[in-house]
Order: structure tokens, then C-alpha cells, then sequence
């Protein structure tokens, strides 16, 4: 697989030289250098639409960004386009951390509505002020040489431009393959998975609008100084949709997706534009019709774009399992068996009118199972969610480990040892289980998104690694390591989410219903599990509604009904006890 990638990379470079030698006609290489620019601001959406789900329509402004910023500094300083390229990086930088920062806290739809709006005014920006020459833009605009060489145009800009395309897809596939990458791609299945791993996710959704508006701003000073003149119209709204609609077309999940899409929309614009008016007999600009025409079938039949035709042909080896010998990470001191690990005060939730835990208190203690039982709507799910930090106390206390943490974000209860499951499965399906699991690792590491880039990560990648194989092999995963985490049973899916859960070395595990849906033969496999861990000095809350598997594994059990506490005590007290009969006679089992 190794060998085959670098093939693969070798003959794109190979690619790239020879249509650099080659004699073809120059309206080709302007063609290609072209595609190239569009190819570096759809990079950007297939990180920021493809990889963390967030829809923006305002790539084209970073690109314009980008382009006025060279053009109006180097015109107007006489400094040279190599520093001016910094400069507009900054300018860009900044913008989309403000941008970012504002909208990408709003979800659903604001978000593409505020990059609508972003695009517009910029727009309107560069069109009304006297120093960007307003709807005429700037002239002169000087074109790029090096050490004297001209590369401004021709096959010269080609090989930079390509150049740079292929460093920034190389950096992006490096960086979805590492410790950011993997909390990046968690995204866009939500945000509740990536926080309880200890992902900060705005943080990363503002670094990926970031980088996506950092490749648009270079792709707009190419633009400059290929072109020697700008004006507003590249950089509009129109332009922003049309960004979007060729990732879309190419496959906005992959890298190569944005290539493709550029390559063919161009291609496509070129073609129709000549062959339309003939067929039609008016001119116009008939191409728009047949582009929208070309989105709608692609989103209906290849909803994952051109690209993933070929992805899904191309061959597939496993990871390499090459960390034998990586240093094994670092575990927190845990609690000796019998210390007080969790200690829950009279917990309220209030929703409304309605009490949904009502003074809810137990304890859980170092090497003990504690089930939550009790039926539906008891307040089981929201006791849970308050103790990790997932809902908001009303009244109440909850102590980890001696300290408080009611008001802490779940990342930081994550932090401080506390791990869980989620009652249905959360996980990213295009992953392999061994990765999905590295994520539980997050808070482990400490490589970020530059040495991702830069493949510098290498040794702490290991380690993250063989603490996720690890997992997996102690809760007898260890034949799904390779399986794509989507295709599992539903029964491997919940070991599987256990294991991310160990991958954090917590001190306290939470699992919410991890029986349901499982077979009998799983739900043994899975009474084993919990048995071992707990051998181990694992501490675990248990919500189950699966009583044979509560009463075989619980050394304690907490009986909730209407939001109260029915009972509380070990299995037997609880079984016996008339009240929890009469509870569950009267609803169900
Ligand atoms: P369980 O997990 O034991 O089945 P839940 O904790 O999910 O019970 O729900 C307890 C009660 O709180 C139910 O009556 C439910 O309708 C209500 N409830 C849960 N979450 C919310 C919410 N976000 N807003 C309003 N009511 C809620
Ligand atoms: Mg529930």
C-alpha cells in the first residue's frame, strides 16, 4: 500500500513534468493553470463541506481577499509578490478567524445563510472603493519570476501552480490521517461523540475555516498575477456557488474530488460554450443551464461525486501495524479499589414544568458496577447527561474523584478521567474501527494540525495507535481492527465504542444501554467484558434495561422511577424489594 501511494504520487509528479515538456498547444497549459487555481479553493470546501459538514458560499470572497491584497500592495508599495503572498495570508488568516469565530457557533442552515451574506458584502466592498478601482479593479498588476526566470505565465506558472496544488493536497491527506485529522472527521456526524473525547469542536471547525480560507488566498494571489488585472466579478456570490457546485460534482469528500471537479467544469465550460450557440443558434450563456442540469443528476445518482467512481476501484490494504516497540502513553494515577470515585448529590433537572431527575443521590466506588435502572422516561438518559456534562444541573452537586465538576464542559469531564458510550451508536462510518478508536485517545496526544501536515507526527501517531489495538484486543475486538467502523453488527459497533472509551484511560466508564440490540451469545460476550474491566479496578455506571444482564454483572443498583429514587442496593435487596415489583409489573417485562 506504502509502495503503491508513493507509486501513485510519483506518477502524478511525472504527469505534471511531462505536460510541462510536452508540446501542447498554449490554450491547454492556460487551461490547466486555471484548473489548477480552481482546485486550491475547492481543497478548501472538501475540508470544510466534505470533512466537517459545514456549507459555505463564501470561498470565492477568501479568494478575492487573497488577490486584492497582493495586487493592491504590490502596486501600491512596489513590494514583491513572494512577501505580498504573507501578507495576504494574514489578511486572510484574520478575516476568517473573525468570520469563523461569529458564525461558525450558529448551526442548521445560518451558517451557509451567514456565508451568503459574507459573500455578498465582500463583494460589494471590493466593487465601491476608490482604492480597488472599484467595478474596474486594478491593472498592471506585475507577474511572477524567479531568480530571474519568468513564471508568470505559460508553462512556468504551470509548474507552480500544479506545484503548489499538489503540496497542499499532500499536506490535507496527511492531516486527515492524524490525531486533528481524526477529530476534524468527526464533525460531521454531530458534535456530542467529539466533545465526550475531549474534542474541542468549535476550536477545530474555526482551524478548518481557516485553512480552507488560507488555500482560497493563495489560490487568489496565483489568480493576480497570472492575470495581471482583477476585478470584484471572480470573487462574487455567483462565483462561491460555483465553487461549491464543481467539489460537489467531483466529490467533495476527497481530495482528488476538488480536482476532478475543477478539471471537468472547466473542460465542460470550454467545450459547451462553443458547441451551445451552435446547436441553439443565439449565443448566451446556455452552459449555467446544462451545469445545473449536471448537478442534480450527479447529487441524485453519485451523491459522493465523480471521484468516489474511482475510489471505490482503487485497492484497499490495511494499516500496517508497524508499533511494536512505540513507548506505551502515559496513564493517570487511578483510585485504589474502594475509594469513593463518584459521588452524585441530590441532582435535579427541571425541563419546564417537568422534573425530570428529582434529587436523584448514590455513589459509585473504585472496582464496582452500579446499574441505573428503571422504565422508560424514569429520568435514566438525563441523569446520565448530567453527570457527564451533556445537560445543565438545576440544583444539585456532582463530585468526581473528590472534585466538583458540575458546570464543566463534557470535554473537561472527559479530561479529568470520565468516559462513555452513547445509547445509540456514535462513530464515524468511513473510518476503520482502529481509527473510529484512536479518536478515544484524543485527550493523549498533543500533535496538532502543522506537524499533521508536515507528517511529524509519526512517533505519537503509534502510540495512539497501539493504544487503540490495545483496546480492541482487550475486549476481544481484535479481529474487526481493519473493518470499516460502518459495515460492523450492531453488537461490534458497541464493543467497539467501549474500547474508544478505554482509549482515554478513564477512571469512571458510562454506558448507556449497551445490551440493546444485541443477541444473546453478545450479551454474554458483553457480561464478560464488564466482568474483566471491573477486575481490573474499572469503575462503571451501567444504564440497562436488559434486567438479567443487570442483575448478573451489578454489585449495586439504583432504581429510578418518575424522575425519584425507588430504591437503591444490591441486586437482590432490589429484586426483592415490592415496590420495584410492582414498577416494573405495571409497565413492562
Ligand atoms: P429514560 O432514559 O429513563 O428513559 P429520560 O431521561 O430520557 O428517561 O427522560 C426522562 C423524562 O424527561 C421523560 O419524561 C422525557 O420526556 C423528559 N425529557 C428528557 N429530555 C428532555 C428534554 N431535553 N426536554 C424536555 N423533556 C425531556
Ligand atoms: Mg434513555
Amino acid at each position: 500500500m506504502q509502495l503503491l501511494k508513493r507509486f501513485g504520487w510519483a506518477a502524478l509528479v511525472l504527469v505534471v513534468a511531462l505536460i510541462a515538456v510536452l508540446p501542447l498547444p498554449d490554450f491547454w497549459i492556460t487551461q490547466l493553470n486555471y484548473i489548477a487555481l480552481y482546485s486550491l479553493a475547492g481543497l478548501g470546501l472538501v475540508l470544510l463541506t466534505g470533512v466537517a459538514g459545514l456549507t459555505s458560499f463564501g470561498q470565492a470572497a477568501f479568494v478575492g481577499i487573497g488577490a486584492y491584497a497582493t495586487a493592491w500592495i504590490t502596486l501600491n508599495t512596489g513590494l514583491s509578490p513572494w512577501l505580498t503572498l504573507f501578507i495576504g495570508l494574514a489578511i486572510t488568516g484574520v478575516s476568517a478567524l473573525v468570520v469563523g469565530g461569529i458564525t461558525l457557533r450558529m448551526s442548521g442552515h445560518f451558517l451557509p445563510l451567514a456565508t451568503i451574506a459574507w459573500g455578498l458584502s465582500l463583494y460589494y466592498v471590493m466593487g465601491n472603493l476608490d482604492a480597488l478601482g472599484k467595478y474596474d479593479g486594478l491593472l498592471g498588476i506585475p507577474g511572477l519570476s524567479i531568480f530571474g526566470f519568468d513564471i508568470g505565465q505559460g508553462r512556468g506558472f504551470f509548474l507552480l501552480a500544479w506545484g503548489v496544488l499538489l503540496t497542499a493536497a499532500l499536506a490535507i491527506l496527511q492531516l486527515l490521517d492524524s490525531r486533528p485529522g481524526r477529530a476534524m472527521r468527526s464533525l460531521r456526524t454531530g458534535t456530542q461523540m467529539a466533545e465526550a473525547m475531549g474534542v474541542n469542536t468549535l476550536r477545530y471547525k474555526i482551524i478548518i475555516f481557516v485553512i480552507a480560507a488560507l488555500l482560497a488566498s493563495v489560490s487568489g494571489w496565483l489568480f493576480a498575477h497570472f492575470q495581471r488585472s482583477i476585478n470584484p466579478s471572480p470573487f462574487g456570490l455567483k462565483m462561491g456557488i460555483e465553487y461549491l457546485f464543481m467539489t460537489v460534482v467531483g466529490g467533495v469528500g476527497h481530495v482528488w474530488g476538488a480536482v476532478i471537479g475543477a478539471l471537468l467544469t472547466k473542460l465542460l465550460e470550454d467545450q459547451l460554450q462553443v458547441l451551445l450557440p451552435m446547436l441553439i443558434g443565439t449565443s448566451g450563456s446556455y452552459e449555467t443551464i446544462v451545469f445545473g442540469i449536471v448537478l442534480v443528476l450527479t447529487l441524485k445518482f453519485l451523491p459522493n461525486g465523480l471521484w468516489s467512481l474511482v475510489d471505490r476501484r482503487l485497492p484497499r490494504a490495511p494499516r500496517r501495524l508497524d508499533w511494536p516497540n512505540v513507548a506505551a502513553l502515559a496513564e493517570r494515577a487511578k483510585p485504589a479499589t474502594g475509594e469513593l470515585v463518584l459521588d452524585v448529590q441530590k441532582i435535579r433537572k427541571q425541563f419546564g414544568g417537568l422534573t425530570a431527575v428529582n434529587d436523584i443521590s448514590f455513589q459509585i466506588h473504585a472496582g464496582q458496577i452500579v446499574g441505573l435502572i428503571g422504565p422508560n422516561g424514569a429520568g435514566k438518559s438525563t441523569t446520565f447527561n448530567l453527570i457527564t456534562g451533556v445537560a445543565a444541573l438545576t440544583t444539585g452537586r456532582v463530585l468526581f474523584r473528590g472534585q466538583a465538576i458540575s458546570g464543566l464542559k463534557s470535554r473537561e469531564i472527559a479530561a479529568r478521567g470520565m468516559s462513555r458510550t452513547f445509547q445509540h451508536v456514535k462513530m464515524i462510518p468511513d473510518m476503520t474501527v482502529l481509527e473510529n478508536v484512536a479518536l478515544g485517545a484524543h485527550l493523549r496526544g498533543a500533535k496538532g494540525v502543522a506537524s499533521a501536515m508536515a507528517r511529524l507526527n509519526r512517533e505519537e501517531e503509534k502510540q495512539l495507535f497501539a493504544q487503540a489495538q490495545k483496546q480492541l484486543e482487550r475486549i476481544g475486538m481484535g479481529a474487526y481492527l481493519h473493518e470499516q467502523a460502518g459495515n460492523l453488527a450492531m453488537g461490534p459497533q458497541r464493543l467497539m465504542e467501549i474500547a474508544r472509551a478505554l482509549c482515554s484511560d478513564p477512571a469512571l466508564l458510562l454506558l448507556d444501554e449497551p445490551a440493546a440490540g444485541l443477541r444473546h451469545k453478545e450479551k454474554q460476550g458483553l457480561a464478560g467484558v464488564l466482568r474483566q474491566l471491573r477486575s481490573e479496578g474499572m469503575s462503571i455506571l451501567l444504564v440497562e434495561h436488559d434486567m438479567d444482564l443487570v442483575m448478573d454483572v451489578c454489585d449495586h443498583l439504583v432504581v429510578m422511577e418518575f424522575g425519584t429514587l425507588l430504591t437503591q442496593g444490591t441486586p437482590e435487596e432490589v429484586q426483592n424489594n415490592p415496590q420495584v415489583r410492582a414498577a416494573y409489573l405495571g409497565t413492562e417485562h
